[in-house]
């Protein structure tokens, strides 16, 4: 291959273009994969090089600042997922890598090497001689201050054969190795003329021959009492090699198998021809993609367990994707007690440090299985054979803020290239993947019981329209008599529970009875809710905040009322009906204050009896004492106007009565509702999965909703309603030019028509299938908005607001 002159850089800016750069003559050329800084503008850029670039001209073009990896960061499977990933979500190559990449990875220039021990009593004559002299002294020394010609290559061969190391900075690496001594190999005559003049220098070369191994400066002191002084009195004479090593505390944990199934449970026959399909594939090699569609309590987790060891003791890697917040600590704790070392644990608690060194870790290989959220999809494991998605239903894989990727479809996208399994997991599939697995495009693994023949609990509808308020509940009861009743039982029993209540805060509104003032946000089209206990007023959407006035600002009436009720607002009631029974809130309130793993552990442990909550009390939570759900109001989310408020509805009804009754004694679910006979909720109560989604299949077809059609989601804002407007219209007519089989609806102001101060509006696209969607999308966006206006794609988005 020629050198290249020029090459493409993926930037991370919203912008679908790559640009072209100059490699300057003295510069050894980056690899596809590299980091590199650019100039961009008046400023430098971090990009990835994803190819040479034909440059007709390279003169013309601006030259790269630095290189910024050696060895690339980014690997040629994962760049080239990243351009599919681009490609089906009609985002930004350089914005999708860099959502692939950790913040802060080290620079090359920062890399240093150090000398083992191998290295250090090698003999070496060859062109890696330099290096190694460079090395000698023990020290660690960057990159960039090592000998040049064929670096690159020479380091690579130097640290196959385990002659040197990289040293990566963070505490984890550090944790990992220390520094060692060993005694050079040098004759008798020699060593009596090097040999520093003291009694403990004779006696310290004594100890290491006696020894037969590298010892630290600690266990010299601690067996000889010799000091650093002596040690580096006999380094500096050449009589002792310092090096790295491998801890060897760290290096005996490695060697012990871990991989072997840590509970001796057996499987049910349900679970054993799960999981003999999908070891059969990874074994096979064989691209395999499947549902594991296993009610609440089916024993799901087991199976994905066994999965990941059969792909580790074949040698080959698995990434483990779940829902975002809560689940990672726990799931992780499970995969590190079972895979040890092996594991990586990517989540949102993670410093961009310990992100880095975790993701080196995953880079270097040894670290084979990662857990994480959405991001962990872009895990670099090596020769992956496995991808779970749990819980595969959770709107979270889909990424909100461009650019606006598909964890699932990025674990597809990757389990096809590299011929694995890709292996997605719920009680309740998206109607995509149920759709998928009816036509054959999924293999459909079912798991129709729990396991230990425990039964799914049983469901009762409560009809709030039956029901009384309390005087001061404003007509609209919290707790309805039937959960009350079966609350107390389940207190007494010393169970424990779980309440729903899916908005945080203390209450939605505040009302002024004088004059209706809902006290909007003045940046966002929502009133704000009312949080600390009636204190403050909250937006949800931008975050203002201020204090609850003690009177309407616009008519001055002093007649406040916070209409309806958030988890805190339920908190209050439930400390008042059931006085001396502990419990905790988990909301992102919460979680954020104290982490939800904080909170998931009382639950846990039973320090705490009943947990209220959000939609993140229905997250996969495996607590064998709760006996009771309730549903405090299932109509929030059918209130949407999304046309998966249905889908939604069931699956968090669903989901929530599922963790009712896992253990021993059997649970109970009280759901309430003014909307008794609505098909999610009926069918969620009965169990009903199957004839929900054919009915709500029948919807989707007739309506041409996917999964029967491919949808985009244009937004075009502007702070300037006009601006945004016109913008939209212009949008709206370059797409209708261009639909052919495309059905356009808007543009039209978003359901939130200003968000953050932005005015907003709508144009939705359908097509039968996706290329159509974004053939239209190619040729109606343009690559730079009107001044003042952003335009924003997202393609399957899983939200409409
Ligand atoms: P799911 O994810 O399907 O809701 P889990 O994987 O959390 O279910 O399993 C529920 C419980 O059953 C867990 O406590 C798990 O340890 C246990 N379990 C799983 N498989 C078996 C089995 N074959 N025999 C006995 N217990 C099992
Ligand atoms: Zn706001």
């Amino acid at each position: 291959m020629n050198r290249p002159l020029a090459v493409s850089v993926a930037l991370p800016l919203p912008m679908r273009r790559e640009f072209s750069y100059r490699v300057p003559e003295a510069m050894e050329p980056p690899l596809p994969g590299a980091r590199v800084r650019v100039p961009f503008g008046e400023r430098a850029l971090t990009g990835i090089v994803t190819g040479q670039a034909a440059a007709d001209d390279p003169a013309a073009l601006r030259d790269i600042l630095e290189v910024l990896d050696l060895e690339p960061a980014c690997t040629p499977e994962l760049l080239a997922t990243a351009s599919r990933v681009a490609q089906r979500f009609f985002a930004s190559r350089g914005e999708v890598l860099k959502s692939a990449l950790p913040a802060r990875l080290p620079a090359a220039g920062a890399v240093r090497y150090r000398i083992t021990e191998r290295g250090a009593l090698a003999r070496c004559v060859g062109a890696d001689k330099a290096i190694l002299e460079r090395l000698s002294g023990g020290e660690s020394v960057r990159v960039t201050d090592l000998p040049e010609p064929g670096r690159q290559v020479l380091l690579r061969s130097l640290e196959e054969r385990g002659w040197i190391r990289p040293v990566v900075f963070g505490r984890e690496r550090r944790r990992r190795v220390e520094l060692a001594y060993a005694p050079a190999k040098v004759d008798a005559a020699e060593r009596a003329r090097r040999l520093p003049r003291g009694r403990r220098a004779a006696e310290v070369l004594r100890y290491f021959e006696e020894l037969g191994r590298p010892a630290t400066a600690a266990e010299v002191r601690g067996e000889t009492g010799a000091g650093p002084a002596v040690v580096r009195a006999l380094r500096d004479s050449g009589l002792l090699l310092r090096f790295e090593q491998e801890r060897r505390d760290e290096a005996v944990v490695r060697a012990t198998p871990a991989s072997g199934p840590a509970v001796s449970v057996v499987l049910t026959a349900e679970q054993a021809a799960a999981e003999k399909e999908v070891i059969g594939a990874i074994r096979g090699r064989r691209y395999l993609a499947a549902l594991l569609q296993g009610v609440t309590g089916s024993g799901k987790t087991e199976v994905y367990v066994r999965a990941i060891a059969a792909a580790l003791d074949g040698g080959r890697g698995a990434v483990w994707l779940v829902p975002e917040i809560a689940l990672t600590p726990f799931f992780a704790r499970r995969l590190t007690a079972q895979f040890g070392e092996r594991a990586a644990v990517l989540h949102s608690g993670l410093s961009e440090r310990e992100r880095g060194d975790a993701w080196e870790r995953i880079r270097g290989g040894r670290a084979r299985v990662v857990i994480g959220p959405r991001s962990a999809a872009f895990a670099p494991v090596e020769d992956p054979g496995l991808f779970v998605v749990d819980e595969e239903h959770d709107a979270s894989y889909k990424q909100r803020e461009a650019p606006r990727y598909d964890a699932r479809e990025v674990a597809a996208i990757r389990a096809r290239a590299t011929s694995a399994v890709l292996l997605f997991g719920s009680a309740t599939p998206s109607l995509e993947a149920y759709y998928a697995a009816r036509q054959g495009r999924l293999r459909l693994l079912e798991l129709t019981a729990r396991v230990g023949d425990r039964a799914l609990p049983r469901v009762e509808i409560v009809d709030l329209r039956r029901e009384r308020a309390r005087p001061d509940e404003k007509g609209v009861p919290l707790f309805s008599a039937p959960l009350v009743d079966r609350l107390r039982q389940v207190f007494a029993a010393g169970e424990q529970a779980i309440l729903l209540q899916p908005r945080r805060g203390f209450a939605p509104i505040l009302l002024c009875r004088d004059c209706g003032f809902d006290f909007r946000c003045s940046h966002c089209s929502v009133s704000r809710t009312v949080h600390d206990r009636g204190r403050s007023l909250v937006c949800h959407y931008c975050g203002e905040r201020s204090g609850r006035p003690p009177r309407c600002p616009e008519c001055g009436g002093a007649l406040l009322e916070e209409i309806g009720a958030g988890t805190e607002r339920v908190a209050d009631r439930f400390a008042a009906l059931f006085p001396g029974v502990r419990h905790a809130i988990l909301d992102r309130d919460t979680a954020r204050r104290r982490g939800a793993a904080a909170v998931l552990q009382e639950m846990a442990s039973e320090e705490i009896a009943c947990l209220i909550g959000t939609q993140m009390v229905a997250k996969g939570h495996d607590f064998p004492g709760v006996t009771a759900v309730g549903v405090l109001s299932a109509d929030t989310l059918l209130n949407f106007p999304d046309f998966r408020s249905a889908e939604k509805t069931y699956q968090l009804v669903a989901q929530v009565s599922g963790r009712s009754g896992r253990g021993q004694s059997p649970g109970t679910v009280h759901v309430q509702t003014f909307h008794p006979q609505h098909p999610a909720i009926r069918m969620a109560a009965a169990h009903d999965l199957h004839g929900f989604a054919q009915q709500e299949l029948d919807f989707r077809r007739a309506f041409f909703y996917p999964p029967f059609s491919e949808l985009a989601a244009v937004m075009v804002s502007s702070p300037d309603r006009g601006r945004a407007e016109r913008a939209a219209a212009g949008v709206g007519a370059a797409l209708k030019t261009h639909a052919g089989q495309l059905r356009l609806s808007g543009p039209a102001p978003a359901p939130l028509e200003r968000l953050q101060g932005r005015w907003r509006f709508q144009i939705l696209l359908r097509a039968r299938d996706r290329k159509e969607v974004l053939a239209a999308l190619e040729e109606a966006i343009p690559e730079r908005a009107p001044a003042a206006v952003r335009i924003d794609v997202d393609v399957d988005p899983q939200d409409l607001m």
